[in-house]
């Protein structure tokens, strides 16, 4: 690894950190990410280039609007510096290759989709479409070498040319996002019968058609089930957190013996579970960013178990 070159990576990262920030506050309202430049989301006032350093201006500024005092969210500095960590990464697993630049793009978009699914329950098809697009296109440059690619050729005889690995990494992105976007779809399905609310949306399913068409079957499927484990560890601490709070409050205000309180809000906690909105895109994307890494590793790993 350069260290030259990794602080440039690592300052660009930073900058399009800040970029990330824009598409996450304005893709989910519609608005354009281009015109008209920063501004405060109280006062509306223009953000000065000198304010709008990457990290830096939210640390000079504690966190505060220069003109309204209004306090920024860290989420800004933190988008920033996640960023710049995701692409020195990047760099440092794949080299300058391409690889790099398709798998920055990746962790880039799932990125964004982490955190305006957190913050607003939306994953916009201005990430999650053009991603799609772009993991088919980087087929063509960077194999994705998944099932297609190895056993393919081994079924039938393809003519041996230099553009036939670039058919098979099409393939194999092409499965992958219908695998992916399959699967979701149908666990939405699932989920909505099961529990009568929706569960998962159509923003799900073309986030999944994205990372598959970036990681090919094997991967996207090893993110469904890690996610799916994760969505599921996170729901039962959400009903474990309530029910231990409702419990306290009956126990205090209502005057009810602990196993009265303990039984009923048991009972409210379950209600309330099922109103509470599961953010599965993050969970997705967070375990696609886990894929990207240590995705081949584990499957590895996980042969050598069976
Ligand atoms: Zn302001």
């Amino acid at each position: 690894m350069d260290p030259a070159l990794a602080l440039a990576i690592f300052a660009l990262g930073l900058a399009f950190g800040s970029f990330l920030n824009v598409c996450i506050y304005r893709m989910p309202q519609d608005i354009s990410v281009v015109f008209p430049g920063s501004f405060c989301p109280q006062c509306k006032h223009h953000i000065r280039l000198y304010d709008n350093v990457p990290v830096l201006s939210w640390l000079i500024l504690r966190g505060r609007c220069r003109q309204c005092q209004v306090r920024i969210s860290p989420r800004y500095a933190v988008v920033e510096l996640l960023t710049a960590l995701l692409f020195l990464a990047c760099y440092a697993q794949f080299g300058l290759t391409l690889a790099t630049l398709k798998y920055c793009i990746l962790g880039f978009l799932l990125l964004g989709l982490i955190f305006t699914d957190a913050e607003t329950q939306l994953l916009p098809d201005k990430m999650t479409l053009t991603g799609l697009v772009l993991g088919l296109l980087f087929s063509l440059l960077v194999p994705v070498n998944d099932l297609v690619s190895q056993f393919l050729p081994g079924l039938v005889s393809l003519p041996g040319s230099g553009a036939s690995w670039r058919l098979l990494s099409v393939l194999d992105a092409l499965m992958g996002a219908a695998v992916g976007a399959s699967f979701i779809y149908g666990a939405g399905a699932i989920y909505l019968r099961a529990r009568g609310v929706e569960g998962m949306g159509f923003g799900d399913v073309k986030l999944m058609a994205m990372v598959g068409a970036f990681l090919g079957v094997r991967l996207t499927i090893f993110t469904i089930f890690a996610a799916s484990i994760a969505g599921s560890l996170f729901g039962l601490w959400t009903l474990f957190i309530i029910w231990i709070k409702r419990t306290r409050r009956r126990m205090q205000r209502n005057h009810e013996s602990a196993h009265d309180a303990r039984h009923r809000a048991w009972q409210s906690a379950l209600v309330a579970l099922r109103g509470f909105p599961m953010p599965f895109g993050v969970f997705l994307g967070g375990m696609a960013m886990i894929a990207l890494f240590y995705g081949n590793q584990f499957l590895r790993w996980y042969w050598r178990l069976l």
